[in-house]
């Protein structure tokens, strides 16, 4: 007898021990991690339940109110114990990420039918003593029909020790083992005891298979982000795969927040994660809210996936929603006004489309092709789009262009009212494919700044812009400078001063000759030493830069003042927006304030001769924009420069 009591206990403080590292490890949300959870507790209540039985029939015989507690404990072990083993039962389900086969309320119930009849079993046998008797002389004896209850138990655990083999190829070897391992010892221990009633093994044997299921399959590093609380970027990946293989149907609400980066580099890491968990929470509690089965998933810096598996629900209708929800939570946790930017598209799958990648990449990139101010779009209208095409097939594009140098430089002719003809240009990159036509730079520098494949293409165009100044009497023509747009990786790049300085030498072009165009998102970067460094090397050479793009992205006064820019370049946006009473003030204002600490200012698409008079009336310098000409290749410029530029000195 004495055995039997050590091995119990030693169950208990295991159980202890694993419920304490479920807690640490936060491995409480979603339904694999509450089903283990439950497992655990009731597991730790049938072994409690086992020891009072022992205890209090260790002696025989034994008084009426002792019989009472021990009848009780033997419900409540009973009870827990085929409890737990279908809660494995649905475990299996949840832990193979096919939890959606049983999710509704419906299937739930027909699954646990051959539960109730334990249950009926149990609550017949203060009557029958079908399962188990306790009296004060005998102690505890089982009754004739037990075999019911194992039987019953043990179809469970077998049920779930054949899904994990037919899902196995969702799982690693030692999560299949680890999995089947809690059947094996489960079931191996009660027959070991059914031989040897005085070594119950059953308890501490599944406590190991517990251990081995924290260790080898409940990971939370792989399944979820821990710095928002969601499912992970990976663990979309791992779904999504699955869902592609067994051909489900899905949609998929992919939301990317526009200036992610931005507000996250504003915030700092632990206020940004802590906004963003909150929008979580939200999005949660709205889907829930609208009855659909779904999952979140976050990936860094902004973007999440819901994944909704009820095909009829109208994702459209509810991004007005989705929206509101966000701005309230911004409302909260921002005083000073700032909110993500969300942008949102729902992918059908498969009907939208079915390629693993294809979804991924269009998760990752249809904001580029969702048109300014519009919140949603399906992607559908998405797909079916021109641009669409050629980002997916950008790698293509980009590859063939490199290797067969296809790129051309452009140039847009910019003109100055105070010497009333255009005094320098814009070289502009143009590419076109022979299978895709034209491919516009804004579509294809950010995509080679994300492949990484950027620094080749900037330095085509360096090479060749000094190659057409050399070429070409720069003075003769009416030109002081040409103006060259950098990328983010080219000012990051320690040899570039070098490699300017090189490209002057060679082609005898002065840096006077040459002014670099760097970006606002650009300037952000700014503060790391080498752009410092870069910058101020240049500068120190004799280029110049302008600051372009003004007024599109987050406008830092104090950066743009601080940096060596000789121009500001107002965005096109700024602009259009001149129509309006607040625009004219924004634009009138941002002039006088850049004019006040030295700037020159160009205006940019400067398309009507309203806005080139306004331009010039509120102390604009230069002009550039179709009211004067497209960029245009190398001799058409040079003869519209000869044709518009009269020289008289
Ligand atoms: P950006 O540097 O702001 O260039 C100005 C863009 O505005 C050009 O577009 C130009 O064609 C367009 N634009 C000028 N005037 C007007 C107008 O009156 N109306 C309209 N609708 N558009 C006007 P583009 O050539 O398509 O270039 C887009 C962007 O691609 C550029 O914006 C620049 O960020 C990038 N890019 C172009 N060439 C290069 C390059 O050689 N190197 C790098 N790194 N980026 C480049
Ligand atoms: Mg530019
Ligand atoms: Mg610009």
């Amino acid at each position: 007898m004495q055995t039997v009591l050590y091995f119990d206990i030693c169950a208990i403080p295991l159980f202890f021990i694993i419920m304490l590292t479920v807690i640490i490890r936060k491995m409480t949300q979603g339904i694999t991690n509450k089903l283990f959870i439950s497992l655990i507790l009731l597991s730790a209540v049938t072994t409690v339940s086992d020891l009072t039985m022992e205890l209090i029939c260790r002696t025989l015989p034994t008084d009426g109110f002792r019989v009472f507690i021990a009848s009780l404990a033997m419900y409540f072990y009973f009870l827990s114990q085929t409890l737990a083993i279908l809660g494995y039962y649905f475990f299996s389900y949840a832990v193979t990420g096919t939890w959606y086969r049983v999710r509704k309320t419906k299937t739930k119930v027909i699954l646990s039918l051959p539960y109730s009849l334990i249950i009926l079993m149990l609550l017949s046998n203060p009557f029958t003593g079908w399962v188990f008797t306790v009296t004060g002389e005998d102690g505890y004896s089982r009754g004739s029909m037990i075999w019911v209850i194992y039987a019953v138990t043990m179809s469970y655990a077998l049920a779930a020790t054949a899904y994990f083999f037919v899902n196995r190829k969702y799982m690693t070897v030692e999560k299949l083992v680890s999995l089947v391992s809690l059947s094996v010892l489960i079931v191996g221990s009660v027959v070991f005891q059914y031989f040897f009633p005085q070594f119950p093994v059953e308890m501490i044997a599944t406590a190991f298979a517990f251990i081995l299921i924290i260790l080898f399959v409940l990971r939370p590093e792989e399944r979820t982000d821990a710095s928002v609380g969601s499912l992970s970027y990976e663990a979309y990946k791992g779904d999504l795969r699955k869902i592609l293989d067994m051909k489900r149907r899905v949609q998929i609400a992919a939301v990317d927040f526009l200036n992610a980066r931005e507000l996250n580099s504003y915030l700092g890491e632990e206020r940004y994660s802590a906004y963003i968990s909150g929008i979580i929470r939200q999005l949660d509690a709205l889907f829930r809210r609208e009855r659909v089965f779904f999952d979140i998933y976050f990936e860094q810096p902004g973007s999440i996936y819901v994944i909704i598996e009820d095909m009829d629900y109208d994702v459209g209708d509810c991004v007005a929603r989705m929206y509101a929800g966000i701005v309230r939570r911004s409302e909260k946790e921002m005083t000073s006004g700032e909110r993500l930017i969300p942008r949102v598209c729902c992918i059908s799958v498969p009907d939208d489309l079915s390629d693993f990648d294809e979804i991924l990449r269009l998760g990752r990139e249809f904001y580029t092709q969702i048109p300014e101010n519009t919140l949603y779009n399906k992607a559908s209208d998405i797909i079916a789009s021109r641009d669409y095409r050629v980002m997916s097939h950008m790698d293509e594009i980009l590859n063939r262009a490199i290797s067969e140098r296809k790129f051309r430089m452009y140039y847009q002719p910019i003109y100055s009212f105070e010497r009333g003809r255009f005094i320098s240009a814009e070289a502009l990159i143009r590419l076109n494919d022979e299978e895709y036509g034209f491919v516009p730079p804004g579509l294809f520098i950010p995509a080679a700044e994300r492949k990484g494949v950027i620094l080749p293409i900037g330095d085509f165009v360096l090479e060749d812009v000094h190659r057409f100044i050399s070429e070409n009497d720069l003075g003769e023509l009416g030109l002081e400078y040409i103006e060259i747009n950098l990328s983010v990786s080219q000012c990051l790049q320690e040899e570039l001063p070098e490699k300017l300085a090189l490209l002057g030498d060679r082609y005898g072009v002065s840096p006077d000759k040459v002014n670099l165009e760097i970006t606002e998102t650009t300037t952000a970067e700014a503060g790391s030493d080498i752009m410092d460094n870069n910058l101020e090397m240049l500068s120190a050479m004799g280029y110049t830069f302008s600051l372009d793009d003004f007024g599109t992205g987050y406008s830092n006064m104090q950066r743009v003042s601080r940096l060596p820019l000789k121009m500001i370049k107002l965005d096109k946006s700024l602009v259009d927006d001149m129509e309006s009473a607040d625009g004219m003030s924004i634009m009138r204002n941002t002039i006088k304030m850049m004019r006040d600490i030295d700037k020159q200012l160009v205006a940019e698409g400067v398309e009507t001769k309203e806005n080139l008079d306004t331009l010039e009336e509120i102390g604009c310098h230069f002009i550039q924009g179709y009211y004067f000409s497209k960029p245009l290749p190398e001799n058409e410029f040079v003869e519209f420069l000869r044709k518009h530029n009269k020289i008289t000195a």
